[in-house]
């Protein structure tokens, strides 16, 4: 596939831009593949990406019922941290950030990773404990965060309003490195990757059924035809619970819906992403200029994709006490997404009891910020059985009770 550079835009500039070819093959599906990954979403486009690149597995098909990035990878408020509190989810999410660094340069295609830095109030004395934990962990951990005074944090974002009236900044858990990405391109540039290294990249088409035989997955039903495969891996986010049940297994595993908005375009007041736990909100300004707001998930399961004025009422009013400016602001769209969520609070990437089929899911409100990490992770474990990283999050922790709790980092939906 041609490079995507100033060289090839210039290039193309002469000629009307008309020898562009397009950004990923559309083939129709072959009978059988090595192996099939189930979703078009981040995950599972990072995972057929590395299964070609790090294991030199490339007959691959990816299975999309929509339309790629069409689920919660084109659906969130792109937050990208890893000030996480275990140490298997430092590993993960810093393996993560740490690939989101040069993301472009190794797919050839912008992704607009911003690392601005992102900050986590603290609102009450428990909270501000609970982020100084945080805060050594993660030195621990090698992972770059540090506590930051009120007046600090009013510094670095000069419109959060610090003194209340309910919950004024008692400080800030302060990750510079954190940021955000533009989330369709992170699909995007995947699946052009991968599609260059052999990846069949299949949108419209649905999987509707899991063969089993003696214990062993031998193909999926689709909606453009039946493929065989010994190897699978489902990455679905929200209908894990509904590919499991199609595979005859069941998953620790809710779903329900994950909302956000945006307001209209303002000009630039603030170069941060702010996160506020206590009063459940998070904002951060696009590069359009609107304010991007994420807010909590439903308090019921749910299969929606679809926005609610509860929500906007309740997120809104929850941030307008910490960033007064914004009770002025029109809001423009909202919508949501089907996110799953464990108990944990941690993702599941494991082995199930169908041989030879994988599962990456439960990563709830916070897996966009995971996508290269996971996909590097589930690569390995597809491709050998095992990985190291993937290793803490399998299946069996809910057997043993081997939680990863990570209640605290996910506390705000992100
Ligand atoms: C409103 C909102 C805000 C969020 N904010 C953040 C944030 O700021 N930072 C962060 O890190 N994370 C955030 N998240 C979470 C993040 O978006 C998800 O964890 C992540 O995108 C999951 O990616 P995925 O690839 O696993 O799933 P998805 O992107 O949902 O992809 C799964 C794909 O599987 C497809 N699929 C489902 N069933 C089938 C089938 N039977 N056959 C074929 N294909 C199928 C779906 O169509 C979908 O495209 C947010 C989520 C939402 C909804």
């Amino acid at each position: 596939m041609r490079r995507y550079s100033a060289f090839a835009v210039a290039g193309e500039a002469l000629g009307w831009h008309q020898g562009w070819e397009r950004a990923w093959g559309s083939p129709e599906p072959r009978s059988e593949y090595d192996v099939v990954v189930i979703g078009g979403g981040g995950h599972g486009l990072a995972t057929a990406y590395y299964l070609a690149k790090n294991h030199g597995v490339t007959n691959v098909a990816v299975l999309e019922k929509g339309w790629l990035g069409g689920g919660n990878t084109g659906r969130n408020t792109t937050i990208i941290r890893s000030n996480y509190l275990q140490e298997p989810s430092a590993a993960i999410y810093e393996l993560a950030r740490g690939l989101y660094e040069d993301l472009s340069q190794q797919l050839n295609f912008n992704v607009m990773f911003s690392p601005r830095g992102v900050m986590m109030l603290c609102q009450t004395e428990h909270e501000l404990r609970a982020m100084r934990r945080t805060a050594h962990a993660n030195r621990l951990a090698g992972i770059e965060t540090e506590m930051v005074s009120p007046e600090q944090v009013k510094k670095i974002c000069p419109i959060i309003e610090i003194s209340g009236p309910r919950y004024p900044v008692l400080g800030g858990l302060w990750q510079p490195r954190g940021g955000t990405a533009r989330h369709d391109a992170v699909a995007w540039g995947y699946a052009r990757a991968a599609s260059d290294l052999g990846v069949h990249i299949i949108q419209n088409c649905e999987v509707t059924g899991v063969d089993v035989e003696g214990g062993h997955v031998t193909g999926l039903r689709t909606t453009r035809g039946a493929i065989r495969t010994r190897k699978v891996a489902a990455v679905v986010a929200g209908h894990s619970g509904v590919i499991a049940d199609m595979a005859g297994f069941r998953l620790p595993i809710e779903s329900v819906a994950l909302q956000a908005l945006v307001s209209e375009p303002i000009k630039p007041c603030m170069d941060i992403v702010v996160m506020a736990n206590t009063v459940h909100g998070y904002m951060s300004q696009s590069d359009k200029g609107e304010m991007v707001i994420g807010g909590g998930a439903d308090g019921f399961n749910n299969y929606n994709q679809r926005g609610s004025f509860q929500h906007i009422e309740e997120t809104v009013r929850a941030l307008k006490e910490t960033f007064p400016m914004i009770s002025r602001l029109k809001m423009l769209r909202q919508w949501s997404g089907i996110v799953d969520m464990t108990g944990d609070r941690s993702p599941i990437l494991s082995k199930t009891p169908v041989e030879g089929f994988f599962v990456n899911c439960g990563w709830g409100t916070g897996g966009f910020k995971a996508i290269p990490g996971s996909g590097w992770a589930m690569a390995g474990l597809v491709a050998n059985g095992e990985d190291p990283v993937a290793g803490p999050f399998s299946l069996e922790r809910f057997r043993e009770g081997r939680m990863i709790d990570e209640s605290v980092a996910a506390a705000v939906a992100h």
